[in-house]
């Protein structure tokens, strides 16, 4: 049995201790020890790290009643010393009695109790029983934080499971003796095994970062002390950078960025208005050009426009060629050029040529792929050398079917 020194002091941090058995857990090394002031995984609080002499330990979790220390590294020796990382305890203490707190105000709040606690790497969150409101989380953050304020001493107390239940508070299942409470002075009292600070104050200020529904309750996201300080940090450096690219100041931000999506969403509309009176125009212009002098088209003798754009997009392409063969009897054998070429061949409804065909031979000698079915196909390839001499091939096979 080890003696676990954290349960009467959490502020224990550097300990020795004698080695009662080595083992194995999950393929690495691990010991059991006399004495503890490492905190074993349980609760929704995670296990404490730090070093067992020479080893790291890197995992502490219970085996059949015994506080199993994970180790990086066999250790040697019958008598060690350990040291649990300050950092990591103080955060665990911050958030676990800062969730203590924050539960309790949800009762008080909302009438919500807490059925399930996770305490993360950077969020820790708690499920509530039921539906709660943005004013009652606000109400229950406020309250939280107003008795952490009131620096309440923290006190731990050993009850007999009857004992517990006669005061209203549910021991852990199968734990008959010894239950653990934890009290926050006036505020809360419940069974705990976790670690915490000898005054409330020390949980520094809890924030609720996120309120989400969850299997019938409400999951709250929240983080305490450092992570809180951290999480408004970094929230208070990304809003300095919105004021700097918006040039707007704080209390017009969100104005501004709403007054600058809803201006791009006006430009975007008001760019393809535009953009298809452009492709209009230059539908037209390949029309008239293909004509010159001639008579207009018919289906019998439909137009045939070849042209090649440096830098369009595959879909300007196809508004295009779709415009041509709308306007009149016509197949159009488009390509463009930018950083690949790409190719799309179209034919007015009705008209014999097979476009998908041509449209694959051409991309094929270009080194690549595309395909279609009926009036249109499209498809691109690297060789942007070749975009002349495939359209030149594809307008011959056009003429020769015509
Ligand atoms: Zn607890």
């Amino acid at each position: 049995m080890t003696l676990r020194l954290h349960l009467d002091d959490p502020y224990v941090l550097e300990f020795d201790a004698a080695v009662l058995s080595r083992r194995e857990h999950e393929g690495r090394p691990a010991v059991v020890l006399d004495r503890t002031a490492f905190y074993a995984e349980s609760g929704g609080q995670p296990w404490d790290t730090g070093t067992l002499g020479e080893a790291r330990v890197v995992a502490v979790v219970e085996e059949a009643g015994d506080v199993l220390h994970v180790l990086d590294r066999p250790l040697t020796a019958d008598r060690v010393h350990g040291v649990v990382d300050a950092e990591r305890r103080r955060d665990h203490m911050q958030q676990h009695h800062g969730q203590h707190l924050l539960s309790k105000a949800f009762v008080e709040a909302a009438q919500a109790a807490t059925i399930a606690f996770h305490l993360g790497g950077e969020v820790t969150t708690i499920d509530l029983d039921r539906l709660v409101g943005e004013e009652q989380v606000r109400a229950a953050e406020r309250r939280a934080n107003e008795v952490a304020w009131q620096a309440r001493p923290v006190r731990v107390s050993t009850l007999t499971a009857a004992e517990a239940r006669a005061q209203g508070l549910e021991p852990p299942e199968g734990v008959e003796s010894g239950v653990r409470i934890v009290e926050a002075e006036g505020f809360d009292r419940q069974p705990c095994g976790g670690t915490h600070p000898r005054r409330t104050a020390e949980v520094g200020v809890v924030l609720v970062t996120g309120v989400e529904r969850y299997k019938g309750g409400t999951r709250v996201s929240f983080v305490c002390g450092h992570r809180a300080l951290s999480a408004t940090l970094k929230r208070l450096e990304i809003v300095d950078r919105l004021v700097a690219t918006l040039s707007a100041p704080l209390d017009d931000l969100v104005a501004t960025a709403q007054k600058t999506k809803d201006d791009l969403v006006e430009s975007e509309r008001r760019a393809k208005g535009l953009l298809e009176r452009v492709l209009e125009g230059e539908a037209r212009r390949l029309l008239a050009e293909a004509r010159g002098d001639g008579p207009a088209p018919t289906p019998a003798s439909p137009a045939l426009v070849v042209a090649a754009f440096d830098g369009w997009s595959p879909n300007d392409l196809r508004v295009l060629a779709n415009r041509l063969v709308a306007l009149a009897p016509c197949v159009a054998l488009l390509a463009g050029r930018a950083e690949k070429a790409h190719l799309v061949f179209a034919r007015s409804e009705g008209l014999p040529h097979d476009v998908p065909s041509l449209l694959k031979a051409a991309v094929e000698h270009l080194g690549g792929k595309g395909g279609g079915r009926g009036n249109i196909a499209q498809g691109g390839g690297d060789r942007l050398d070749l975009v002349d001499e495939v359209l030149a091939r594809a307008a011959e096979a056009v003429r020769s079917r015509a």
